[in-house]
């Protein structure tokens, strides 16, 4: 039936065969502030109302009815469940499901990250945004395999790996697994402690490594990792405090493909942390709600921290600050650098001098020596095993085109 509501006016479809009681309670309406209107008969809160019929339900109240303290969907009018403060809005358990595909469909679409041909590699961490991202991509009907990285992290780590693999095989998809410790010889508490970078540095470092080798020698398309809003505003924000401008120029949701990288997308950079995991909870995931345990206090979180500061007051702020910097900023930063990339002499990963930065820190932490330079005593082979600096084009390939 048709039920229409005034100050403001508006319509909305709704189930018939009930009471009007009913009716005004899923519409969160305090029967005692409205008219119920049906053609020129009045109706009460007993009559019944049918499929085919036009109501107005019309305010006797100056000011407008007032409605309950139950907020009302925005698609459908039945009570919400999730607020979005930023867009002035809320949504029922069905309808925000389905407003967290569209944003990641729209997402998908506006930077052409993959078609339904491509074979998707989606990293999850056991966390709600990478499996929520992988479950909207399994939903959608994509070629998604997730692939999880064991840090080594103690419980943490085990408790994630557990949960990745209850998530793959509830849904029969394929989970490829990685050890850093099997595989690679440390795990990130080693790595802490004996090289010289901070922990969450080289972890960084070893993530953005094992996905971009998994999904080469996997043969993916394209490597698909959960950053969110919130990630993505903090991390500019930092990028900005410092002026780091080569980072900031490869701070789009799509890095493409080239010489030696993966492509590389970030699907859920419309949607923020609290969308996330109400999807996550809303879909029955199960996902590790702990932090982990070493990251306690990293500038990354203080960064979170302000922006979340900010939109308290100013619902809307991260939004703006990312979602504009995309549309408006994003092309003055664009660079062409034409840094050579070459094969890393151990591993073969690209990498711009003789061997990348994670066989460098890999060889570091296990107390190993990389070969001697070919040619004895190439300089600047020397300085490269040395410096702890990774360059941003070796991370992320070419700037932002
Ligand atoms: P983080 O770097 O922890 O903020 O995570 C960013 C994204 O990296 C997550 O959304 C995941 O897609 C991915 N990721 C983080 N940790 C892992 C892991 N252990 N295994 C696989 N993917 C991960
Ligand atoms: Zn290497």
């Amino acid at each position: 039936m048709k039920v229409k509501l005034r100050n403001p006016d508006r319509e909305v479809e709704l189930a018939g065969g009930r009471k009007i009681h009913d009716v005004l309670a899923e519409l969160g309406i305090n029967p005692d502030t409205v008219l119920v209107i049906r053609e020129r008969e009045l109706l009460t809160r007993e009559d019944r109302v049918g499929d085919a019929d036009v109501i107005e339900i019309r305010p006797v109240i100056s000011g407008g009815a007032r409605v309950e303290n139950r907020m009302k969907c925005r698609r459908c009018k039945a009570p919400a469940v999730v607020e979005i403060r930023r867009h002035n809005a809320a949504f029922c358990a069905d309808c925000f499901v389905r407003h967290v595909r569209e944003q990641v469909k729209r997402a998908i679409a506006s930077y052409d990250m993959f078609e339904p041909s491509d074979r998707i590699l989606v990293a999850v961490s056991g966390g709600k945004d990478s499996l929520a991202l992988w479950d909207v991509l399994l939903e959608l009907g994509y070629q998604a395999d997730g692939l999880y990285l064991g840090l080594g992290i103690g419980a943490y780590s085990d408790r994630s790996h557990q949960v990745a693999r209850s998530f793959a095989a509830e849904r029969n998809a394929q989970l490829v697994e990685v050890d850093l410790a099997r595989d690679y010889g440390f795990d990130v508490p080693t790595a802490g402690k004996k090289g010289s970078r901070s922990t969450c540095a080289v972890c960084g470092l070893s993530k953005r490594y094992v996905f971009n080798r998994a999904a080469r020698d996997g043969g993916y398309d394209v490597i698909a990792t959960g950053h969110n809003l919130d990630d993505e505003a903090a991390t500019l924000l930092g990028n900005t405090l410092r002026w780091q401008t080569d980072y900031i120029a490869r701070q789009s949701p799509v890095l493409p493909a080239e010489e030696g990288f993966a492509r590389k997308v970030k699907p859920l950079y419309r949607l923020s942390e609290l969308e996330t995991a109400a999807f996550a909870f809303l879909r029955g995931i199960d996902y590790v709600v702990e932090e982990c345990p070493l990251v306690g206090g990293n500038t990354q979180l203080r960064y979170k921290d302000a922006m979340n500061q900010l939109e308290s007051t100013s619902p809307g702020t991260k939004a703006q600050f990312f979602l504009g910097y995309l549309d408006r900023a994003a092309p003055l930063f664009a660079t062409q650098d034409d840094v050579e990339l070459v094969g890393c002499e151990r591993c073969g990963q690209p990498t711009t001098g003789r061997f990348c930065a994670f066989c460098r820190a890999q060889a570091q932490i296990l107390g190993e020596r990389l070969e001697e330079p070919r040619g004895g005593d190439d300089p600047r082979a020397t300085t490269d095993e040395l410096s702890n600096e990774v360059m941003p084009v070796e991370i992320y390939g070419g700037a932002n085109r």
